[in-house]
């Protein structure tokens, strides 16, 4: 059975075979693009290769890239550990050209790949392509004899692909992998098309256009291809798995966390399981690329999802500081295919450490003021957005956190109330200010201070608080 870093190794070579460039990952924080909080398919690195503003000495790569989907156009925070198929980090697999071939020869590489090196049965697979895109289906028809019926034509954004509201962008061919009747779901573009049965496996894009912010789209002068396979799905499938968390990767991931924390990884805390292996991952790439938690932009991100692992590990019953615990079964696993993790596991390490011991001065009373708050109010009502803002402003409890933490009771946070609650703190805060007595220096503290976040979280008991202004 191949693992993950046979299969990646296997999709690398098949290009390179067929004259792509084999380029490195690029990091998760994408260089010189504010408009993208983090790398999230294997196109941002050639976003100006399609575009024509950079050419390069190749016009056809291959990559596996680490990804990130937990903010902006693509977040997928909220599927992790409920899905077989969603992870806040994972690996895409790419091959792009830049210019060079275009849609016959894309799908033939894809199909080629799939059923001949992969060994995939051809009855098992299907295909979606842009309604309008008469020249895909055609060609699926031709190269992979596919009938009419599996060939779904798909007039939603699902198939026409966007990196994010600008950019480079263009109609897809999505390939779907039919896990069987056993597992509930519809196939794509059917009104139950969310289930698990049929997995998307690839995308495979026709990069022909360009967005531009004022809402206009633009023809390309060149037509490229950019593809998108994620290694665990593919994984999966080939290692007989239906679910993403069963592959070899991630398996030994929630082993790791099952061991650490003596549980059984398949017992009732399972859901936890998977989201510290998931989050373990996104964190600590993360950290590797040179994010560090802090209270706004790609540190809070990276702060959000850190704290939300460490209150599944005090679900599995951890009392200690544990997290940081897991990076060495990780870095076993990937560090070789990415030596950034292995050279960064000591800062990685020791950024959980710090991060865990501090927020576990807050979690257990945060929470408790939860359980008590839950239980004066009746039945399935929301939490009231001041409780969920007092979670946040005194014991840092990131607003998704509290929410993933009342999803696993069938709540919900008033979140239009904790909106409200944050403005009043901040408004009361302006109120009091008193600084210089100059207008002009208070508003460009409080221009900078909602920038940057205003304070570190040190602590209860009348330290400052996260997000607090003083
Ligand atoms: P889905 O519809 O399942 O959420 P997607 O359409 O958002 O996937 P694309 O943007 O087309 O995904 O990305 C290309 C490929 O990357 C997908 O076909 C899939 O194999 C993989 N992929 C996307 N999101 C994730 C994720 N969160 N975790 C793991 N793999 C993913
Ligand atoms: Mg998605
Ligand atoms: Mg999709
Ligand atoms: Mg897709």
């Amino acid at each position: 059975m191949p693992s993950l870093n046979d299969i990646r190794s296997t999709y690398l070579d098949f290009f390179k075979r067929n004259g792509h460039t084999v380029v490195d990952s690029s990091p998760l924080v994408p260089r010189n693009d504010p408009t993208l909080m983090f790398t999230n398919s294997g196109m941002v690195q050639f976003k100006n290769c399609f575009t024509g503003v950079e050419t390069r000495d190749y016009k056809r790569a291959t990559t596996a890239q680490k990804c990130v989907r937990a903010g902006g156009k693509h977040n997928d925070l909220d599927n992790v550990g409920y899905t077989a198929r969603h992870h806040t980090f994972f690996e895409m697999l790419g091959n792009f050209s830049f210019g060079d071939y275009f849609k016959a020869e894309a799908i033939a590489f894809a199909w080629e790949l799939l059923t001949r090196d992969f060994d995939i049965p051809k009855d098992k697979l299907l295909v979606t392509v842009y309604h309008t895109d008469d020249e895909a289906a055609a060609l699926w028809k031709k190269v992979a004899g596919l009938g009419d019926d599996r060939i779904i034509r798909i007039p939603t954004s699902d198939n026409f692909w966007q990196m994010g509201p600008t950019g480079p962008c263009g109609p897809c061919t999505e390939i779907f992998f039919d896990h069987g009747d056993h597992i509930w779901g519809g196939p794509p573009g059917s009104a139950d098309e969310d289930g698990d049965r049929y997995i998307e496996i690839w995308n495979n894009v026709f990069m022909q256009n360009e967005q531009f912010e004022d809402g206009s789209m633009i023809d390309l002068d060149m037509q490229s291809i950019d593809t998108g396979m994620g290694l665990e799905r593919i994984g999966a499938l080939l290692q007989g798995k239906h679910d993403n968390y069963d592959t070899d990767l991630m398996r030994s991931l929630i082993e790791a966390s099952a061991h650490l924390t003596s549980n059984d990884p398949d017992g009732p805390g399972k859901v936890h399981h998977r989201v510290v292996a998931d989050h373990l991952r996104s964190t600590s790439f993360l950290i590797a690329d040179g994010v560090m938690p802090s209270n706004d932009g790609r540190g809070y991100v990276l702060r959000r999802i850190m704290r939300r692992a460490m209150r599944h590990l005090n679900m599995l019953g951890t009392q200690d500081v544990t997290m940081y615990k897991l990076v060495p079964a990780l870095v076993r696993q990937m560090g070789t295919a990415y030596p950034e993790l292995a050279q960064a596991q000591s800062l990685i390490e020791e950024t959980l450490r710090l991060e865990e011991t501090r927020f576990r001065t807050t979690l257990d009373r945060g929470l408790k003021l939860l359980d008590e708050e839950l239980s004066g109010l009746p039945e399935g009502a929301d939490l009231p957005g001041p409780a969920a803002f007092k979670l946040y402003d005194t014991y840092g409890f990131p607003l998704d956190l509290t929410q993933d933490a009342l999803r696993e009771k069938g709540r919900a946070v008033d979140v239009a109330g904790f909106d409200a609650a944050m403005e009043e703190q901040r408004a009361k805060a302006r109120a009091s200010w008193s600084g210089t007595g100059e207008a002009k220096d208070a508003k460009i503290w409080f221009e900078l201070a909602e920038k940057h976040g205003a304070t570190e979280f040190l602590g209860y008991d009348g330290e400052i608080a996260e997000g607090q202004i003083l």
